[in-house]
């Protein structure tokens, strides 16, 4: 059997007035008749990145919502997941494609896992990520619906392992990607339906922690409180970009000497580049002082992160690709003055004078020079930006939407009223 991972209790009836009005309703009228319904969700990691830190949420409500859902974790060796990075970086456009070996030892793996799998205990199976996306040509299909979820940013994949994917694709009953211009232009596809994720605002990492405990927090890892904290947190990943916002760092350094630097990543366990590039991260950072390159490994959890984004005068998301981008949601949702790359959903999120957009290092500076000369001003855009996550990227808008889709699925004559399929390209 493949690891189960064990999320805890929590109970829907606690959201209902921190989320958009009328959201608790159509959940209600959703989860009616998806009572004791069978879902397996399926993905590479229990720890690390976004996906874990969505499913640690919304599974526990789904089966609040009266559903029975089970989330675990495929096998995999580093053999593997260095096959899965590859194929994450190649889908983000990256030009490395796949070698013989590399397909081989990718499909081994979707086998082994097929094998610990009995379809039949499921009435739906939620498959996340490319690393189990080959699992369902090895599985009894069964009765169960199956549906692919897509996390990471598809605008300018690598053709060549975008088309070694994409068979697995066609086996599914449903896709659903983040935006619209991730759903590839082939033929094949299932029918895909769009949705961004979003942020548990009743987490730890994203209740409301007061500015003396944020401080308090944060001065325990070194950081002068007094002086202003510019900080990312994130995978220690080439697409998150740490090396581009040690620069922006320095730029601002040269105006504001008593500017810090906090650059915050968990190491997550399918992720084996993540070492080598934190050893990158702290030799670019040359021993500056004024930077804290700090990981799950100096005991950063969630209350930390929650505790660094709280104080930091910015909060910066420099990546170059980005699927969606939690930690600017999460940002957002603590009214912090966010600076973003200009990418995949985090455009999305910061929009409409919600935060700083920004395509380079220079431009990077420039917003936090700005932030730091007028925090009142900065403020006020982080509020806007706020009640854009209050609408659209809180998880009860993302359980309904998956409710939506399985009604769909299992045909119950039940609709959801926003829930639209992309047209697929024929
Ligand atoms: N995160 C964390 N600790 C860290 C780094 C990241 O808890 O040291 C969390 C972060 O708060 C966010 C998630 O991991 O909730 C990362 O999700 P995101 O969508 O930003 O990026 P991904 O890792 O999925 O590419």
């Amino acid at each position: 059997m493949l690891q189960l991972v064990n999320v805890g209790h929590k109970s829907l009836a606690d959201y209902a007035t921190i989320a958009a009005r009328g959201l608790m309703d159509e959940i209600r009228r959703l989860a009616e008749p998806l009572r004791g319904v069978r879902v397996l969700e399926l993905s590479a990691t229990a720890f690390g990145g976004g996906v874990a830190e969505i499913q640690y949420t919304l599974v526990p409500l789904m089966q609040d919502a009266g559903l029975e859902v089970e989330w675990r974790i495929i096998h995999g060796a580093e053999e593997f997941f260095s096959v899965t990075k590859a194929i994450h970086n190649a889908l983000q456009g990256s030009p490395r494609g796949l070698s013989e070996e590399e397909r081989a030892t990718f499909m081994r793996y979707q086998a082994l896992n097929a094998a610990e799998i009995d379809v039949s205990a499921y009435d739906i199976v939620v498959v996340h990520d490319p690393q189990p996306v080959g699992v369902i040509a090895h599985a009894e299909k069964g009765s169960a619906k199956w549906v692919w979820r897509g996390h990471i940013d598809f605008s300018t994949p690598n053709p060549d392992v975008l088309e070694f994917l994409l068979p697995f694709l066609g086996h599914y009953d449903a896709a659903v990607f983040h935006l619209p211009e991730y759903v590839p232009r082939v033929a094949g596809l299932p029918p895909c339906y769009v949705w961004p994720p979003a942020i548990d605002p009743l987490a730890p990492k994203n209740m409301a922690l007061s500015a003396e405990d944020a401080a308090y927090i944060v001065d325990q890892f070194g950081i002068d409180v007094r002086r202003p904290l510019l900080t990312q947190v994130s995978r220690f990943d080439p697409w998150k970009d740490p090396l581009g916002v040690i620069d922006a760092y320095r730029l601002v350094k040269r105006e504001r000497p008593d500017v810090q630097l906090a650059l915050v990543g968990s190491m997550a366990h399918d992720d084996p580049e993540g070492m080598e590039y934190w050893d990158q991260t702290v030799a670019y950072a040359d021993n500056d002082p004024d930077i804290f390159i700090l990981s799950n490994l100096n005991n950063v959890g969630s209350v930390e992160v929650n505790a660094f984004q709280v104080h930091s005068a910015a909060v910066i998301q420099k990546s170059i690709r980005e699927g969606f981008g939690l930690t600017v949601a999460e940002a957002l949702w603590k009214a912090r003055p966010t600076v973003g790359g200009r990418v995949g959903g985090i455009v999305t999120q910061i929009e409409d004078g919600a935060g700083w957009l920004v395509e380079s290092s220079e431009e990077c500076a420039a917003a936090c020079l700005e932030i730091l000369a007028d925090p009142a001003a900065a403020r006020a855009r982080a509020l806007v930006g706020k009640e854009v996550v209050r609408r659209r990227f809180l998880t009860p808008r993302l359980l309904r939407d998956w409710l939506a889709l399985f009604n769909r699925l299992l045909d119950t004559g039940v609709e959801g009223a926003e829930l639209e399929a992309v047209a697929a390209v024929s």
